[in-house]
């Protein structure tokens, strides 16, 4: 199928010379404002080189932009109602936790810490909500998935904004500059942080960012680090891995979780999302600690299994949304931004779903719990695998998704160690709008929007995770 395309901000291709001079201004740029990454081949702390970005911002429709900003405190209080409801999350994932070890690993650290009573209520949410257009349907937004943990790039993408505003004036494009909206991103996420920290309010408490053995999205940690600590210089930060917190961290008779002689206040967790992030049953024993704490959690555990696609797709069956929001016009503003989601348990539905996936493969994605990138499967790899699951219990792991066909838009993607200049290659776009929520299971302190990022591939890649290397940071330009 031939997809359509958007057209660019401006008529390219750029002359040769042109191009050549503001991709070498926009890596220094990029450079010298820490849009960068470490160096996976060639690892040193010492140096970072630039995260692999679109020199042009990438065309996006102002009215589908606008739709995802207004749905995004809707689906933070909507995700805050699913973690809360014990009953609805336990019938969600139970298939899928007789055969996703990583998945039940969360779920019983979940039930323990609430048999025990948890000693901490408020949740802290820094979530963002992921979109690529539909190009068969009017390029209207559908919802990839909702991350509930570690969602990335806050930092980098507003940052990214300033870097392709100076090159549309380098070009002498100064009047295009107001279709690209304002991305307060790293203040909003930053804000959502210190609130909870004022919301513990226990003087000299520290915030404590579980983080990977090595980070490599490092500027866009760091970033977070910087911005807390100007505008609050009384909260200090401290950076650890899991494996440390087994190591340092203690909780005393107040169930207060200590570190360096501190109480805890926030545990931001940009690590723990993933199975290899708990190499050994300490990493397992060190998130039971955290989590038994009055440490107020970002996100809480059950946060982190609303982020589920499990949870995803259940929420697209008949009844569901409305059972949590009720049947007004913003639940249907919601299951519009919903694509063909389908369960592959092992009943009457999930059998039709397996029939309809081996039928057409290439419609489909086939997703299991799993985040950070390269975990899905597609096309001919959905077959096979359904073939070979058809009649094991793993196929309770995975969800079945419609697949988005969005459409094209022209740009220059900008890499560290690639050939000056980049072609002009034919990319898609995929929308993320951040969103800050904290609150109990009974009483809401804050809701809102926080921001956007876009993140930019190959037309033809079936993924484009910046962190893994294979999409670019971008800029939405609003048509
Ligand atoms: P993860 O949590 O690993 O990021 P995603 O659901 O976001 O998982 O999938 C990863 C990537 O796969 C997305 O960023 C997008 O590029 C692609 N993708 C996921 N779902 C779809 C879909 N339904 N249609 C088209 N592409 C998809
Ligand atoms: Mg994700
Ligand atoms: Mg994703």
């Amino acid at each position: 199928m031939s997809q359509a395309r958007l057209a660019s901000c401006i008529p390219l291709p750029l002359e040769h010379r042109t191009l050549v001079s503001v991709v070498e201004k926009a890596k220094d740029w990029a450079l010298m404002h820490g849009v960068g990454m470490r160096d996976r081949k060639h690892f040193t702390k010492d140096a970072i080189q630039i995260a692999p970005f679109v020199l042009l911002p990438s065309p996006f429709p102002k009215t589908e932009f606008t739709k995802a900003i207004e749905l995004q405190p809707i689906l933070n209080e909507l995700m805050h109602k699913v973690a809360h409801d014990d009953e609805f999350l336990t019938n969600t994932l139970q298939n899928a936790l007789q055969v996703d070890e990583f998945t039940a690993n969360l779920f019983d650290i979940w039930v323990k810490v609430r048999d025990e009573g948890m000693a901490q209520t408020l949740s802290l949410g820094l979530f963002r909500s992921d979109y690529l257009m539909q190009n068969p349907d009017s390029n209207s937004i559908k919802q990839v998935e909702f991350n509930t943990v570690a969602s990335s790039f806050g930092a980098l993408s507003s940052y990214l904004r300033d870097m392709t505003r100076y090159i549309l004036r380098q070009l002498g494009q100064a009047e295009l500059l107001k279709n690209m909206p304002e991305n307060r991103a790293l203040s909003g996420l930053c804000s959502g942080i210190t609130e909870a920290y004022d919301l513990f309010g226990v003087p000299g408490s520290v915030v404590l960012f579980v983080v990977e053995e090595v980070s490599y999205n490092i500027c866009d940690q760091r970033f977070h680090e910087f911005e807390i600590s100007e505008k609050r210089p009384d909260i200090m930060i401290y950076r650890r891995t899991l494996t440390e917190i087994y190591e340092e961290a203690t909780l005393n008779d107040k169930k207060q979780l200590i570190l360096d002689g501190h109480t805890v206040a926030v545990v931001y967790y940009r690590s723990g999302y993933e199975p290899a992030q708990y190499p050994t049953a300490k990493e397992w024993d060190a998130r039971l600690r955290v989590e038994r704490s009055t440490s107020i959690k970002c996100p809480s555990i059950h946060y982190q299994l609303a982020g589920t696609k499990k949870v995803q797709q259940a929420l697209a069956a008949p009844g569901v949304l409305e059972k949590f929001m009720g049947a007004g016009a913003a639940t249907g503003r919601v299951r519009d931004i919903f694509t063909g989601l389908y369960s592959l348990d092992f009943d009457e539905s999930g059998e039709r779903a397996v029939d309809m996936a081996l039928a057409d493969a290439e419609r489909f994605v086939l997703k299991p719990q799993r985040e950070g990138g390269g975990n899905n499967l597609y096309g001919a790899d959905v077959r096979e695998a359904l073939l070979r699951m058809r009649h094991s219990r793993e196929r309770a792991a995975y969800i079945l998704m419609e697949r988005i066909l969005p459409p094209l838009v022209s740009g220059y993607v900008v890499r560290p160690g690639a050939a000056v200049p980049p072609p002009l290659t034919d990319l898609v776009s995929e929308l993320g709008i951040f969103g800050v929520i904290i609150g109990t299971k009974d009483k809401i302190y804050c809701n809102r929007q926080a921001g956007h990022m876009l993140r930019t591939k190959l037309a033809d890649a079936n993924e484009g995770g910046v962190a893994a290397g294979l999409g670019a940071l971008d800029s939405p330009f609003l048509l």
